[in-house]
């Protein structure tokens, strides 16, 4: 029997497709700018890899760059101020020892941010289309005039003014024509299944770490990046804080235990795929969770091609089954340690990136370019990719942008080439590899941005494309908004 074909009514002004980070970024920007907002998704929760299959082990991270200085606001602040009000996030974590790097800690709980998104979504007006997978979009020439969404009704036909892709892959944007780049399977970053203990006995841990600082992997990785004539300060200090630190919290991420570590490889205890380590999801009442989101990781997997992704998923299991085992056994704190939430997918680390009217650059992070049609910044470094080996976390050529400022991110990157009436956000905006934007802040920041400029485009009955010459307009909403737009240079 073919499938039925269903043909909705309402024209929206704004569809956006994929509810991730971006996609409800961009979904709350677009009603708060007054268009009609349909937002599409695929599972039946929003939040994507940050809620559905994450969290990353920095949640939400890198909002202030190396010089203390907000760069990432607007919606992603008033979600963690939101939610650190009612007790489901911690307050601005800035770690001395980490702020070398840009890495400061915001950690929000991962269900109560679903929750809260459900909320947000109901007070601003946005709709949801749950449950559907966008498969493809209704064009006329290069213009995009709908989208087709396959779920259990049949074959729904939507229209719209603007579309928004937001499906973190670009695969709407593909279907739409425009061009993109990716990597061969050989240089694709590994991805990983992320996963949760509960039951963790913090003093214990905390006692250990106390007699045996130098076995975090801080000291081997994140210190030699440290300007020489701040190291040995830097040394002493974070010696003093692992030595001293009696609050889980404060450390943000554990990383390293380099004596198990080297047992586990001698017999065959722990596997090669990755180093040991995990980060926080606070919960109610100040109780915190042990995440795990780099015990496994697996190479050679294309995200655009299914069987790949399947071979992940299988082999990321059998490495997490032998991590979990792994944690009770050796890792102090651990030993009445339980699972309490397997991620039910892969979290893909590297993707497309579809090209746009500009392309952000390596060389861009590290000038700390600044750009007349700014829509937000990031200070995160360039380059920084994982690799599948005993590491913990990614240290290969990594570029920070110089005087540990910040760089914009131009609206340009938001527009696909060759597809009009078509906005894109999320980790596949327009970049070079080694720029590639897939960090939670910065998906939030050009969501956001793509969804304030298609309303934009609706109330002045233009496109994305001819928005770019009076982006003047669009900054000024995304500063109402509370976007960061000027300064941190
Ligand atoms: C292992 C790992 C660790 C990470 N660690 C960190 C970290 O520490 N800090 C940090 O800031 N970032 C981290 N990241 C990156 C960050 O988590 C993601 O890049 C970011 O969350 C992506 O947001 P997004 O909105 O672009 O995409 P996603 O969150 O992937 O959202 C895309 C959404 O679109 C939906 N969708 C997809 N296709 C369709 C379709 N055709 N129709 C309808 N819906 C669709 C999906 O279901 C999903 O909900 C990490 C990533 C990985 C993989």
């Amino acid at each position: 029997m073919a499938r039925k074909q269903i043909v909705v009514d309402k024209k929206y002004d704004v569809i956006v497709c994929g509810g991730g980070t971006s996609g409800i970024a961009a979904a709350i920007a677009a009603a708060r700018g007054g268009a009609s907002t349909l937002l599409i998704e695929r599972v039946g929760a929003l939040g994507g890899q940050l809620s559905f299959s994450g969290p990353p082990g920095f949640a939400f991270a890198h909002l202030f760059n190396p010089r203390g200085e907000q760069d990432a606001a607007g919606i992603i602040e008033e979600i963690h101020a939101r939610m650190l009000k009612e007790g489901h996030a911690l307050p601005h974590l800035k770690p001395e020892h980490r702020l070398e790097g840009g890495y400061t800690f915001s950690y929000v709980d991962p269900d109560w941010f679903s929750i809260t998104i459900f909320e947000m979504m109901e007070e601003e007006g946005v709709e949801l289309l749950l449950h559907s997978l966008v498969v493809d979009v209704v064009q006329d020439g290069d213009k995009v005039t709908g989208v087709v969404a396959e779920n259990t009704n049949g074959t729904m036909i939507i229209s719209g003014k603007i579309i928004i892709d937001c499906t973190g892959e670009g695969d709407v944007a593909v279907r739409a024509g425009a061009p993109y780049e990716y990597v061969d399977k050989q240089t694709v970053q590994p991805h990983t299944l992320s996963f949760t203990m509960d039951g963790v006995n913090w003093k214990e841990l905390l006692d250990w770490i106390h007699k045996n600082p130098e076995q975090l992997a801080w000291f081997e990785h994140v210190l030699p990046h440290w300007p020489d004539e701040r190291k040995e300060t830097a040394h002493q200090k974070a010696l003093e804080f692992y030595r001293t630190c009696d609050d889980p919290k404060l450390f943000g991420e554990f990383m390293g235990f380099t004596s198990f570590h080297k047992k586990g490889l001698e017999t065959g205890e722990w596997h090669k795929f990755s180093g040991i380590g995990f980060f926080l999801i606070p919960r109610e009442d100040g109780h915190v969770q042990a995440h795990m989101q780099h015990s496994s990781q697996v190479p050679e997997v294309l995200t655009d091609d299914a069987w790949d992704i399947t071979k992940g998923e299988i082999e990321c299991r059998r490495q997490n089954a032998i991590a979990l085992k792994f944690f009770r056994k050796y890792i102090p704190g651990f030993e009445n340690a339980y699972l309490t939430r397997m991620c039910p997918e892969l979290r893909l680390r590297e993707g497309r990136r579809i090209m746009g009217d500009y392309k952000l650059t390596k060389n861009d992070i590290a000038a700390g370019q600044e750009f007349d049609d700014v829509i937000g910044k990031s200070h995160f470094k360039a380059g920084a990719h994982h690799t599948v080996d005993q590491n913990t976390i990614a240290q290969v050529a990594k570029v920070c942008p110089q005087d540990d400022g910040s760089y914009d991110i131009p609206y340009r990157c938001l527009v696909p080439l060759k597809v009009e009436n078509m906005l894109i956000a999320g980790k596949h905006v327009s970049t070079d590899r080694d720029a590639y934007l897939r960090y939670l802040h910065q998906t939030m920041v050009t969501g956001q941005a793509a969804g304030a400029a298609a309303a934009l485009c609706v109330k002045r009955g233009i496109s994305p494309r001819a928005l770019e010459k009076r982006v003047g307009e669009l900054q000024r909403i995304l500063k109402q908004q509370g976007a960061i737009i000027d300064g941190t240079h």
